[in-house]
């Protein structure tokens, strides 16, 4: 056989009609699949591409013959051993298996005389793809619409990030985006890795565990370099998007009005355009991703002399728009019906209480008024005059500055509350200080001045001798949307406040 005689490994890549599609020449112990131009059919599908090749050393399956497996979604990887004459005397496969309890990502069949080896391969494959469907149909039937994300916290040596509180937030974060998170891995790296901001085998490890469950996108917990999103992307072909990016596909959801669409378009562009440095095909997936959640009519240009027109024209819009604004909140302030926002920082219950107020007791109406946020209601209650009650995007502490303009941009419509309700999670240790970062973000927006209601809420978590101490300092009313105490209070506080 022609692999003894050359003395290195042979490979073929054969397609499910049983064509040889590539032919690949290693050295005496390894050998390189290139980059494979197929691209496969939805993810629950391999490639369509199974990999034999030979071995010289009679060793079976390696790890790197698995990783390639799993990385490049192959039907199946399979060695050649005992090579004779010309002929090959034994089989080794490795095939990828769904998720399961074992957290094992593939099998074997042999090692094998590969004379007793009697496999129907499309029947074999075909039974395995549709395993992997029924198994993710599983997994997913929560919502199958959502984009699905593992998501990583990296904890750099030496940080005093609490990994779960860190998760907490970013679950949250995707919630808001309408990303649904199917695994979370927590990684203490020795040492921050250039390439992948975590080792190369971690990094290996955790693709391999989103494309067995099935998900679409890896989700950073750090900033990401855009040196490091490139080589990420490069080995695989799942979105890999950082905080940052998540933060601005909220924002590109929350922006309502005009100027938050541009102001959020302006924000995407700007951080688009550093990471322009090197363009390949692992951008165009970055660029591809923002530009289909984001606000504008537009796709995004993955071409630096257009986005900086772009920038131009848009920040030219920007000022325009500016004018026309305050006419229309005139309009709407015409309307008559007060407005109460709610605020606070991410996690603090502001869904929650939302649903709250609308779903209990009182009509749940979708907002008529298109102007507005969708996640605006309107309660009516027995009696009472209506008010209309918006959630508002989170706030969140260490935003990048080329986003905090973009964050603000969403808020524009707080404006026109004439209440607004800051909701505390009095349960966590630093209440005071997330008190404080929304102030500071009031004060930035020229809010502070405007009617503000304290609401303590999550008191079925603490002690209510200390929640009365606090209370009283703030002013403030306490709830626990969770246990539906102190709503009703809060509501009678809320028309009080109304009438001023
Ligand atoms: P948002 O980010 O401010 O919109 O916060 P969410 O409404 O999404 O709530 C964040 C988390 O706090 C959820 O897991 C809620 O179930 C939980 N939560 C909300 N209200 C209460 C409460 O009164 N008590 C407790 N223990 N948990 C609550
Ligand atoms: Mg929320």
């Amino acid at each position: 056989m022609i692999s003894v005689e050359i003395s290195r490994q042979v490979g073929i890549l054969i397609n499910r009609r049983g064509i040889i599609e590539y032919v690949i020449v290693g050295d005496r112990n390894r050998i390189e699949i290139p980059k494979l131009a197929t691209e496969r059919v939805g993810r629950a599908r391999f490639r369509g591409l199974r990999f034999i090749h030979t071995h010289l050393n009679n060793e079976l399956l390696t790890k790197e013959d698995l990783t390639d497996l799993a990385l490049l979604q192959l039907d199946m990887v399979g060695c050649l051993t005992d090579i004779k004459g010309s002929v090959p005397g034994s089989i080794h496969i490795g095939y990828l298996i769904p998720a399961n309890k074992k957290q094992k990502a593939w099998d074997f069949i042999g090692p094998m005389d590969i004379d007793s080896l009697n496999l129907d391969f499309i029947e074999f494959i075909t039974e395995l793809e549709n395993e992997f469907v029924r198994e993710r149909g599983r997994l997913h039937q929560l919502d199958d619409q959502k984009e699905k994300a593992v998501l990583i916290c990296v904890v750099s040596p030496g940080s005093k990030k609490i990994p779960e509180d860190n998760l907490l937030e970013m679950k949250d974060l995707c919630y808001s985006a309408g990303i649904s998170v199917l695994d979370t891995v927590i990684q203490r790296p020795k040492e921050l890795h250039p390439t992948y901001l975590i080792g190369k085998g971690k990094m290996e490890e955790v693709i391999m565990k989103c494309q067995q469950l099935g998900a679409d996108l890896i989700v950073f917990d750090e900033g990401l370099t855009p040196g490091q999103i490139n080589n990420i992307s490069s080995i695989t072909e799942l979105n890999v998007i950082d905080r940052n990016q998540l933060i601005l596909d909220i924002f590109a959801q929350r922006a309502k009005t005009n100027e938050a669409k541009i102001q959020v378009e302006l924000a995407q562009l700007r951080y688009i355009l550093p990471r322009l440095a090197s363009i390949n095909t692992a951008f165009s997936r970055i660029t591809g991703r923002i530009g289909t959640r984001g606000p504008g009519e537009t796709k995004l240009e993955v071409d630096k002399r257009r986005i900086r027109e772009k920038i131009a024209f848009l920040e030219g819009r920007l000022k325009d728009i500016e004018g026309i604004r305050d006419r229309k909140r005139e309009r709407r302030k015409a309307s008559g019906i007060p407005v109460v926002s709610i605020v606070g920082y991410t996690n603090s219950g502001k869904s929650t209480l939302l649903n709250l107020l609308t779903k209990s007791k009182v009509e749940v109406q979708d907002m008529a008024f298109s102007t507005l946020n969708p996640t605006t209601r309107t309660i009516k209650y027995p009696g009472r005059k209506n008010i209309i009650l918006t959630d508002t995007v989170g706030f969140i502490k260490n935003l990048p500055q080329v986003l905090l303009k973009a964050f603000i941009a969403t808020l524009e419509e707080l404006k026109d509350a004439h209440l607004l309700l800051h909701l505390v999670d009095i349960s966590t240790p630093d209440f005071e200080e997330k008190i404080q970062a929304v102030d500071e973000i009031l004060k930035l927006l020229n809010l502070y001045d405007k009617e503000r209601l304290i609401v303590f809420n999550k008191v079925d978590k603490t002690n209510r001798a200390f929640v009365k101490n606090i209370e009283n300092r703030y002013n403030a009313v306490s709830i626990s949307c969770l246990k539906k105490e102190g709503i009703d209070r809060l509501v009678e506080t809320i028309v009080e406040r109304l009438k001023n």
